[in-house]
């Protein structure tokens, strides 16, 4: 499978769950029949696999510079309310601001959970242009069985889909105003079966292919470590945004970001690196 790049207004093809979706046309919906014009606006997606199977993006091109894109997922499960209520940080404002001081761009994927727990700082995220806020689930529970112990998701196409459009509605109510159509699986897990349930949602999902290992680590060295051996020209790393279950975070990126600035790596977000994607092919 060869995957081509679109730009198409892939908000819209996300359908009722983003009512956003005119708006970038000046307030007026676009034109469903323009939505496949390459002139029109919006972030570039992959285009879908046979079968219209959701496209999957692990990393962009090799040979096109030493760009480098930091993901961060926003991670709360549905059932976490109560360790929240009881003073557990899910969020990682300190990280955040790193993230500002060292001027990185980033993309982050966020649970519509942890949008619900932290609407100020969802809203935030969403409205600077330094980020981009893409979907990770309503729930993070996980899409195929045996996920790393997470709770799975009820069987069946229509819960998948459910899950996207519930976490798209709850970043929309949270305020950011253009989520992107770029999906995290949670754990990573997927299989033809969930890639099937979402197609037709104009989603392309988003792996990885540097683990930074930054879940409930506690030694920032290891990962920054990690991270350093691991990226190449195009990589996608996945980090976390959560104090709770990845404590040294912050410290990592404060490490990592100059030492790849010192070896030439421009950081990007995930939609540059999918764009770049297209001038490949
Ligand atoms: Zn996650």
């Amino acid at each position: 499978m060869i995957p081509r790049v679109r730009r198409i207004a892939a908000l819209c093809a996300l359908g009722a769950a983003l009512t956003a979706c005119g708006t970038a046309g000046g307030g007026r919906p676009a034109p469903a029949a323009s939505s496949a014009s390459p002139s029109a606006a919006g972030p570039p997606v992959l285009a879908p696999g046979p079968g219209g199977l959701t496209p999957v993006f692990e990393h962009g091109p090799r040979t096109r510079g030493k760009t480098v894109a930091l993901t961060f997922d926003a991670d709360m499960t549905a059932d976490q309310g109560p360790r929240a209520a009881s003073g557990e940080h899910f969020d990682n404002p300190g990280l955040i601001g790193a993230l500002r001081e060292l001027k990185v761009p980033a993309t982050v994927f966020m649970t519509g959970r942890w949008a619900e727990q932290y609407p100020a700082e969802a809203r935030d995220l969403g409205r600077d242009p330094r980020f981009e806020v893409a979907n990770h689930s309503w729930s993070h529970y996980a899409f195929t069985a045996d996920c790393y112990g997470l709770p799975t998701v009820d069987s069946g196409a229509d819960a998948m889909r459910a899950e996207v459009q519930r976490a798209y509605a709850s970043l929309r109510k949270a305020g950011v105003p253009k989520a992107m159509p770029y999906f995290r699986f949670p754990g990573g897990c997927y299989d033809r079966q969930a890639l099937r349930a979402l197609s037709g949602l104009g989603v392309t999902a988003v792996q990885w292919d540097v683990v930074s290992g930054d879940a409930f680590a506690t030694d920032a060295d290891a990962v920054v470590k990690q991270v350093l051996d691991g990226v190449k020209p195009g990589s996608v790393v996945v980090l976390h945004c959560t104090r709770s279950a990845a404590p040294t975070t912050e410290r990592v990126v404060r490490t990592v970001v100059p030492q790849l600035r010192g070896r030439g790596y421009r950081f990007v977000k995930v939609s540059e690196l999918i764009g770049q994607t297209a001038g490949n092919r």
